[in-house]
C-alpha cells in the first residue's frame, strides 16, 4: 500500500431538512469518527470534514409546507444537527454548510473551471412545468404513478416503494407537489456533465480499486454494466447556488434562475469546508495539501444510497476538472433497520438522536451500532439488544471489571497501585494480550472493521474481567499478599490499557478511565503506549465511581411502545406522503364515522393490537387497531370513537380489519383516541 503524508476523511453532508437518526450515524458518523479517533491515536496527520447540505428541493418543500422561509429550515436543522453531533461525541475539525459564501464561490468556480476546459455539454429538452406556481418540477417537486411498481407517489427523482431511479418524464399522470396542479410541458436548457464520454477513465479508475468493499463495487459496476447517462448538473430552482452570471452571459442559453443541481454542489461542500477550516486555522492555503497533493489519502464514509454520487459522478467531476485527488476509499455502509422494519422519517419510525441523547448516555449507543454495524449488508437495530449490548457487555463485563479492580485496591491498598511481583503463566498472557490486542483492533480499524474491532476490544474486557476471577484476590490477600499485590498491578495496568484502546468507540468512557486513573489526559492519547504503562507504585487513584448503571425494562419498554405507537396505524404500507396541501374534494374522499366499540379483545401473538367489533350505523365491522399498550380491551367496550369506513380491508396478522380508528399520537408515544364531544347517533358523518 502507498504511504501517505496526510489523510483527509469526509462524511456525507446530512440534509438539513430533519433531525438525525440512529440509521445516519451508524452509516456516515460513527464509522468516521471511530477512524479519525484511532489515526490521531496513531499520531497520523487526519483531518475530518463535514457540514449540512442546505440547498435543493426537499429543503423548499418543507419551507413551504411550514409556510417559512428556506433559510429557517435550514438554520434550525443544521444547529440541531451541529449539537447532536457534539453530544455524540462525533468531533470534525470542521462542520460547515453549503449556504455559506465560501461555498457558494467555490462551487461556481470549480462550475466555471470545468466550463472553460470545455467539460459540459448544453441540451434543450421540453420538462415539466407547474404553470400556477411558474416552477419547472424537477426530482421532488413532482409525484405520480410509478412505471415500474404501480406506486402512485413516486417522486420525480426516485420512487421510495421499489427503490428505482427515476426521472419526472417517467411518472404516470404527474402531479406538481406544490399546487397539485398538473405540469404542462416547457422547453428549458441545462448544463450536462458527459458521463457517457467520461465512462472508460472511470472504469480504469475504479479497476485500480480492487479493494473496496464488495457492496461498494458491486453497486459501482451494475451501474457501469448499465452505462452512464449524461447527468444534467443545473437546476430551475428559486434557491441554491446559482449558476456564474458571466457564463450566462455569454452562453446562448439564459442562465437567469438556475442553479447547480444540489449533487453537484453538494460534494464540492467537502472542499469549500476544509478551505474555512484552512482560514480558521489562519493558514487559508492548506487546504490545498488536503484537496490538490498526491500525498493525500482522501476517504469518503457514506451509506449505500450515495454510492454513485461518491464512487462515479464525484470523481468524474474532479477527474476533469483535473487540479484535485481522487477518493482512495469509499466505505460505504448499508442500511440500519429498526426493529425488523425499514426506518421511516414521515411515519415518525425512527430512534432520533437529539431525542435518545436526552435520555441514555452517548457511549452506550456508540458501542451498540459499532458492535452491529451494517457494513456489508444491512444490520437492524433493537432496544432490546441495545439493553443486552449495555447492560451484558459494558455493564457486566467492561464496568464491571473496572470497578471491581479500584474497589479492591481502595479496600486493601489505600487506593494506590500495589507493587508488581514476579509473573506466572497467566500474568504474563495478560501482558500479551494487551499488545497482541492493540495490533489486532488497529488493524481492524484500519481495513474500515469496525465491528470486528469492537469484538475485539470486549474480548480483551472480557479476558480481564475473568483474569480478576482466577486470581481471586479476595483469597491470595491472605495467602499470598505478593501474588495479590502483582494482580491488583496488572489490573490497573489493563485498566489503563482499555482506556487507550475504547477511545474511538467509547471516548466519554475513556475521560471517566483517566480520572479515575488520576493521570492527565496527555497520557492516554498514544496508542502505541497501550501495552507500557508509566503509573509507579504507590501512585494514588481516584475513588471508583460506577461506569455503567444498568439500564431497567422500563426505560426500554418506553422507547418500544413509542415505536409501536408510531406504527399502531392500522395499515403497516403507509409510506412517506408529499407534504402538499390537498383540495377539499380530496379531502372529501374520506368517509369518516362515528362507531360504537361492541367488543373488543386482545389479539394472540400481537402484544400491540387490539381486535374490536364496531357498530356503524346498521353495519357491523371487525377493526384491528395498534392501542393495546395504551387502553385495555375492556375499557373500549361502549365507547364512540371515530373510524375510517372506506378504507380499503387489511389483512393483519391472520386478520381483517375492515376500518380504521383516528387517535392522536405525540412524539413521546402518548395516544389519545378521538371521540365526539357528545354522544351522537352511530353511522353519523364526521366531516
Ligand atoms: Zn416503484
Amino acid at each position: 500500500m502507498k504511504k501517505y503524508k496526510r489523510t483527509l476523511v469526509t462524511s456525507a453532508l446530512p440534509y438539513a431538512n430533519g433531525p438525525l437518526h440512529v440509521g445516519h450515524v451508524a452509516g456516515a458518523y460513527l464509522p468516521a469518527d471511530i477512524y479519525v479517533r484511532y489515526c490521531r491515536l496513531k499520531k497520523r496527520e487526519v483531518v475530518y470534514i463535514c457540514g449540512s447540505d442546505e440547498n435543493g428541493v426537499p429543503i423548499m418543500l418543507r419551507a413551504r409546507a411550514e409556510g417559512v422561509g428556506p433559510q429557517k429550515i435550514v438554520d434550525r436543522y443544521h444547529t440541531m444537527i451541529k449539537d447532536s453531533f457534539e453530544k455524540l461525541g462525533v468531533i470534525f475539525d470542521y462542520y460547515g454548510r453549503t449556504s455559506s459564501k465560501v461555498h457558494r464561490e467555490t462551487s461556481r468556480e470549480f462550475f466555471r473551471e470545468l466550463d472553460a476546459k470545455k467539460q459540459f455539454i448544453t441540451k434543450s429538452d421540453e420538462q415539466l412545468y407547474d404553470p400556477e406556481a411558474q416552477l419547472f418540477l424537477a426530482d421532488r417537486f413532482v409525484f405520480g404513478e410509478c412505471p415500474n411498481c404501480g406506486y402512485d407517489h413516486a417522486y420525480g427523482d426516485q420512487c421510495e416503494k421499489c427503490g428505482s431511479s427515476l426521472s419526472p418524464d417517467d411518472l404516470i399522470n404527474p402531479k406538481s407537489s406544490i399546487t397539485n396542479a398538473t405540469p404542462i410541458k416547457k422547453k428549458t436548457t441545462h448544463w450536462y456533465l458527459p458521463l457517457k464520454k467520461i465512462q472508460p477513465k472511470l472504469e480504469t479508475w475504479i479497476n485500480s480499486h480492487q479493494d473496496w468493499r464488495p457492496n461498494v463495487l458491486g453497486q459501482v459496476k451494475s451501474w457501469l454494466d448499465a452505462g452512464l447517462h449524461d447527468r444534467a448538473v443545473t437546476r430551475d430552482l428559486p434557491w441554491g447556488v446559482s449558476v456564474p452570471e458571466e457564463i450566462a452571459g455569454k452562453a446562448e442559453v439564459d442562465a437567469s434562475g438556475k442553479v447547480l443541481y444540489v449533487w453537484f454542489d453538494a460534494p464540492i461542500g467537502y472542499i469549500s469546508a476544509t478551505k474555512e477550516w484552512s482560514q480558521q486555522q489562519g493558514d487559508p492555503e492548506r487546504w490545498k495539501k488536503y484537496w490538490q497533493d498526491e500525498d493525500t489519502r482522501l476517504i469518503h464514509f457514506i451509506g449505500k444510497d450515495n454510492i454513485v454520487f461518491h464512487c462515479l459522478i464525484f470523481p468524474a467531476m474532479l477527474m476533469q476538472h483535473g487540479d484535485y485527488v481522487l477518493p482512495e476509499n469509499v466505505p460505504a455502509n448499508e442500511f440500519l433497520n429498526l426493529e425488523g422494519q425499514k426506518l421511516s422519517t414521515s411515519r415518525n419510525y425512527a430512534v432520533w438522536l437529539h431525542e435518545y441523547l436526552e435520555k441514555f448516555d452517548p457511549d452506550s449507543l456508540r458501542y451498540a451500532l459499532a458492535s452491529n454495524m451494517p457494513e456489508t449488508k444491512d444490520a437492524d437495530f433493537s432496544w432490546a439488544e441495545f439493553q443486552a449490548r449495555h447492560n451484558n457487555e459494558l455493564a457486566d463485563i467492561l464496568g464491571n471489571f473496572v470497578n471491581r479492580t479500584f474497589t479492591f485496591i481502595h479496600k486493601y491498598f489505600d487506593g494506590k497501585l500495589p507493587a508488581i511481583g514476579q509473573l506466572d503463566a497467566l500474568d504474563e498472557e495478560l501482558i500479551n494480550r494487551i499488545s497482541q490486542s492493540a495490533d489486532k483492533i488497529g488493524a481492524a480499524i484500519d481495513a474500515f472493521q469496525f465491528k470486528e474491532a469492537t469484538r475485539l476490544f470486549m474480548d480483551l474486557a472480557r479476558f480481564a474481567n475473568k483474569y480478576f476471577n482466577d486470581k481471586a484476590p479476595w483469597k491470595s490477600r491472605k495467602e499470598d499478599i505478593t501474588a495479590c499485590a502483582t494482580a491488583l498491578h496488572l489490573c490497573a495496568k489493563m485498566t489503563y490499557a482499555l482506556g487507550i484502546l475504547m477511545q474511538p468507540i467509547l471516548p466519554f468512557t475513556a475521560r471517566k478511565i483517566q480520572q479515575l486513573l488520576k493521570i492527565d489526559e496527555n497520557s492516554m492519547q498514544d496508542w502505541d503506549n497501550a501495552s507500557t504503562f508509566f503509573l509507579q507504585p504507590g501512585h494514588q487513584f481516584n475513588q471508583p465511581e460506577i461506569i455503567f448503571a444498568k439500564i431497567e425494562d422500563e426505560k426500554i419498554q418506553a422507547e418500544i411502545d413509542r415505536l409501536n405507537a408510531a406504527t399502531s396505524a392500522d395499515d403497516p404500507e403507509i409510506e412517506d406522503a408529499p407534504e402538499a396541501p390537498i383540495a377539499i374534494d380530496d379531502f372529501a374522499k374520506v368517509n369518516l364515522r362515528i362507531a360504537d366499540v361492541v367488543a373488543a379483545e386482545p389479539m394472540k401473538g400481537a402484544k400491540k393490537l387490539l381486535k374490536l367489533q364496531v357498530q356503524i350505523g346498521n353495519e357491523k365491522r371487525q377493526v384491528i387497531a395498534g392501542i393495546a399498550h395504551h387502553y385495555e380491551a375492556e375499557e373500549l367496550v361502549g365507547k364512540q370513537v371515530v373510524v375510517v369506513a372506506n378504507l380499503k380491508p387489511a389483512k393483519l396478522r391472520g386478520e381483517m380489519s375492515e376500518g380504521m380508528i383516528l387517535a392522536a399520537v405525540d412524539n413521546d408515544g402518548n395516544l389519545s383516541l378521538v371521540s365526539p364531544e357528545k354522544a351522537m347517533p352511530t353511522g353519523t358523518t364526521v366531516r
